[in-house]
């Protein structure tokens, strides 16, 4: 079975003429899936009877299963949904200001290895295929009966490792003729992956992009994330100025403060000097702890003595608050202690 939330639109019309149905056919299916939020063909009333019977038979629209769904105070779901093949996975949910924003994962596990992430203690086992991607958003619109304004590729896995699903991801969700949610409210993160920052932005539909880049230095970086040995921060620089170039579009550089370890006043002078004149905000994030790891949170008064700095030193920053602290927030977690 074909699960038809793996299609482009442009896709979709290609199956369905390769089927001799009509190109047509394939806006009518969109608007069913993703603005009628139909959960069966039967119910798609203006395709003909023959096309809903061919649809039934060689094609699915299916969600993921809900294993555990946790909900915090302040309005954030943790999701832990079953795949076809029994892996699980981990999708977030939270209420901003502006929307509601769902952080997607992209891979079953990480390769990447990075020192605090829950995320990373199980080696990837297979990337998500774009249907799982995004089938994560069409599950929890149904289960929490809302609507996503706003997608972050920060999950569980490393976007640019399973680099065609996510951009056929970002592709289907955006499609003004389905979920339509703008590229700037999609922001896909990378730890570093040069070449595929360069082909980024090279894409006809990109997403605003993110880099984790947690240090501003090569020793301490390579010390806390090995992906550091491979794309050091010169070469992460020098591709963030090429994307700037080609697309105009602001990156964000995401630094989780570690209590002790990168969140120092010299170190925030550093990151100053690393990315002044790119385009570019720091995006501060408190620490969830995770229990396999020593890593402890730097505590509010010397984030914001850190924000400060960045600020003073002319660079746009951004403290991000706490959500989800009474759950299994930090990536990864809810996984953990379900398969242990
Ligand atoms: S932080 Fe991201 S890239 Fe690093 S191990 Fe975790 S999931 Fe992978």
């Amino acid at each position: 079975m074909i699960n038809l939330y793996g299609f482009t639109l442009g896709e979709l019309g290609e199956f369905l003429i390769a089927n001799d149905y009509k190109k047509f056919n394939a806006t009518q299916i969109f608007d069913w899936m993703y603005v009628k939020k139909a959960r069966t063909f039967e119910e798609m009333s203006n395709l003909s009877k023959d096309l809903r019977a061919f649809l039934s038979v060689a094609c699915a629209i299916d969600l993921l299963t809900v294993k555990q769904h946790q909900q915090s105070a302040d309005g954030t779901h943790k999701f832990l949904f079953g795949l076809h093949d029994g892996y699980a996975i981990e999708t977030v949910l939270m209420t901003q200001d502006y929307g509601m924003s769902l952080c997607v994962s992209s891979q079953v596990g990480c390769n990447m290895g990075c020192s605090f992430c829950a995320s990373g203690l199980k080696k990837k086992s297979r990337d998500l295929t774009s249907d799982e991607l995004v089938a994560q958003v069409m599950t929890v619109e149904k289960e929490c009966g809302i609507k996503v304004t706003h997608l972050v590729v920060m999950g569980t896995g490393e976007p640019f490792d399973n680099y065609d699903n996510v951009i056929r991801f970002v592709q289907i969700v955006n499609d003004a003729k389905g979920l339509a949610i703008g590229q700037r409210h999609i922001t896909v993160s990378t730890c570093g992956i040069v070449p595929k920052i360069l082909a980024y932005a090279d894409e006809p539909v990109r997403s605003n992009l993110a880099i984790s880049l947690h240090a501003p230095n090569d020793d301490l970086r390579t010390k806390i994330m090995k992906i550091n040995k491979k794309y050091p921060l010169d070469e992460i620089i020098e591709a963030c100025k090429i994307y700037f170039d080609k697309t105009s579009r602001r990156i964000t550089f995401e630094y989780l403060l570690l209590n002790g370890v990168n969140d120092s006043l010299a170190l925030a002078d550093q990151l100053s000097d690393l990315i002044r004149g790119l385009n570019a905000y720091v995006n501060l994030i408190p620490y969830n702890h995770v229990s396999e790891f020593s890593y402890q949170r730097t505590d509010m008064t010397r984030a914001m003595q850190f924000y400060d700095r960045l600020i003073k030193r002319g660079i746009a920053a951004t403290l991000r608050k706490e959500q989800g602290g009474d759950i299994d927030a930090a990536c990864g977690q809810l996984r953990l202690k379900t398969e242990e």
